[in-house]
């Protein structure tokens, strides 16, 4: 397999040739004293994106650092993913990062410091169920001995963080190996600072499972990955015993003649890492739906509205859904939106969402809407889409408004679905995000879950953000999930983040702000030139030449704050840029026949779907 991917990603660097067609010129009707904007035309904002990777307590013999560089790509350009499930190309996100590495090994005298740090940082503790189940393995090359060291992530993120270079922008992939240092010590990484807001479940301190050895993304641009660390359970680390059809990596001492895998395959293996998690799920990203189709009105807000259904009589879900905890952490997200979180309580279940609900669930096999779409997996999807005035209720016209669709009911009803925590569907025409289905039962509850973190990591997807243990490979051309010879790319999850799947984020991290905010950057500079030029010809266009230098203005801002790596202030002056060409339009009474185009709905075709499951419910 891995030689397979390898040579993949030979063919891949042959081809990259690393240049882009320039942006369509302007169509020569534009106002000649615009300095950022281009009315009419498609904008590809360019960044470099320097990656440090560097090795700590690795030696230079061990890493073939040529073979390393070979494995990484020259670029990536964000796609939307939903809509090539269909074989459709999502919305050009004009955004095309060309990235610069570096590679450096730590000083012995900074190794001495950092491993002294960890020791320190540390409190013994038994050894992990996984580290139990790694020593019960039979071709182990060696049994992992206690005390072993816990050791908080989030602290060694920000210790390392603090050892980069001043203004120096850029992604910093550690590479950690303590084993073989005579000061080494068998050690973790945990995270035990967030429980869940709804249950108080604390994950990070109850289960073996979120043991880790990897994390990043809390409060800097860095990521450390480390091989001597765990065996864990959340990429099947702790597994040798197995065929390697499922390809994951071993602790760093298995890499070793007669050990689960060569000396030579460290390298490869890191690489694999770097590409395919570093770059591809957690530092540059592409978007599962088209976060600018969530985009409010000038002047409206972001709706979440939550539509809760009982069908639970000993339970109310109410009590496991925090509203204000809910919209504290979207507004965080993107600050620049006015957020609102709307609820109605529909206790019991009405007969048409029971029956829904049941034929979702497959315990109840009937005729419904779902034929037209083949599987009754539609059936939630294609009732409410019908029914929706009946359980949403008006929000002004301005907004954008995500329904919500909450069912706090039993395994039982659930059925063989049992454990689903909800999915963010999307329209099953072209993948265009439509409504969040979430789930909770009394089973869930044992395991840790309410309706809240659910809702946050649902409407996470429905504004755009993809798990980060599944996505895309640019160059490559390649959608991906974390199994087969992806398996390892479950190390995406220990990152700071709601869209992981191992529960010790309640929010978003660095990397989702990053993408998420240079998206939505280069999506309102390309939708205000598309206004614009929808409008240049428009007899009374002199009359609000004022809001266009004010767009103009804050398109220049936006572009700025971009090169300079704030993409919050981005996001925050490309979206006012917007507003400012939208309102002319208003004004004016001006079509925007473009930009219509822009956020119509793709042409037709049929899919798969990405469902949210619980991962390890019980270790
Ligand atoms: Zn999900």
């Amino acid at each position: 397999m891995v030689t397979a991917l390898r040579a993949l990603l030979v063919a891949a660097a042959l081809a990259a040739t690393a240049t882009v067609a320039p942006a369509a010129p302007p169509d020569g009707r534009d106002a000649p004293d615009l300095k950022t904007l281009r009315p009419g035309a498609f904008v590809v904002q360019q960044q470099a994106v320097p990656v440090d990777v560097v090795f700590i307590g690795y030696r230079r013999q061990q890493i073939d650092e040529a073979t390393l560089l070979g494995m990484l790509p020259q670029t990536y350009r964000p796609t939307v993913r939903y809509p090539q499930f269909y074989g459709l190309n999502g919305r050009d996100m004009g955004l095309e990062f060309r990235f610069r590495y570096r590679t450096r090994y730590a000083s012995r005298a900074f190794e001495n410091e950092f491993f002294d740090f960890l020791a320190k940082a540390g409190s013994d503790g038994p050894l992990t169920p996984f580290q139990n189940a790694y020593n019960d393995q039979t071709r182990n090359v060696l049994d992992v001995a206690g005390p072993v060291l816990y050791i908080d992530a989030p602290s060694v993120e920000s210790y390392l963080a603090s050892q980069k270079d001043g203004d120096r922008q850029g992604y910093t992939i550690y590479f950690i190996n303590w084993y073989g240092r005579r000061d080494f010590r068998f050690h973790v990484y945990t995270k035990t600072d967030e429980v869940d807001p709804d249950t108080g479940y604390d994950f990070g301190t109850l289960r073996g499972s979120r043991k880790m050895i990897a994390w990043g993304g809390s409060v800097s641009r860095t990521w450390f990955y480390d091989l001597s660390a765990g065996p864990e359970s959340w990429t099947n680390n702790w597994l040798v015993d197995d065929d390697q059809s499922e390809y994951h990596m071993p602790p760093v001492w298995e890499y070793r003649t007669g050990g689960y895998r060569t000396p030579a395959a460290l390298t490869s293996d890191l690489g694999l890492v770097a590409r395919f998690v570093g770059i591809d799920l957690l530092f540059t990203t592409s978007p599962l739906y088209d976060p600018l189709v969530t985009a409010p009105d000038v002047g409206g807000a972001k709706v979440v509205h939550v539509s809760m259904h009982e069908d639970d009589p000993a339970s109310n879900g109410l009590q496991y859904f925090n509203r204000e905890f809910t919209r504290r952490e979207l507004r965080r997200f993107e600050p620049y939106y006015p957020w609102k979180v709307g609820l109605t309580d529909h206790r019991p279940i009405d007969p048409g969402a029971k029956r829904s609900l049941d034929i979702f669930a497959n315990t109840l096999v009937a005729d419904d809407c779902w034929n037209a779409l083949g599987s009754t997996f539609g059936q939630l999807f294609c009732y409410f889409n019908a029914n929706l005035a009946r359980y949403v209720p008006h929000y002004p016209a301005r907004d954008y408004v995500g329904e919500v669709f909450g069912f706090n009911t039993t395994d039982a009803a659930l059925g063989a679905l049992s454990g689903l925590l909800g999915f963010a569907d999307d329209n099953w025409v072209d993948g265009t995000q439509t409504h969040v289905f979430m789930f909770d039962t009394p089973e869930t509850r044992g395991a840790g879950f309410g309706f809240t973190t659910t809702t946050i990591h649902e409407f996470g997807h429905h504004i755009g953000m993809s798990h980060p243990h599944d996505g895309y490979d640019s160059e490559l051309g390649l959608d991906f999930g974390a199994a087969g010879p992806f398996e390892f790319a479950w190390s995406g999850d220990e990152s700071a983040t709601v869209m992981h799947y191992i529960a010790l984020s309640n929010g978003f991290g660095t990397f989702d702000r990053d993408n998420q905010h240079r998206w939505e950057m280069a999506g309102y500079v390309n939708w205000s030139n598309a206004v614009l030029g929808d409008i240049a010809g428009h007899p009374r266009v002199a009359a609000v030449a004022g809001l266009i230098e004010a767009a103009d203005e804050a398109a220049g801002e936006a572009v700025d704050a971009f090169r300079r790596w704030e993409y919050l202030r981005a996001a925050t002056k490309a979206r006012e840029a917007y507003s400012h060409v939208a309102l002319a339009a208003r004004q004016i009474g001006a079509s925007t026949p473009t930009l219509d185009a822009a956020r119509r709905a793709l042409p037709a075709a049929a899919s798969q779907r990405i469902i949210c499951e619980i991962r390890h419910p019980f270790d």
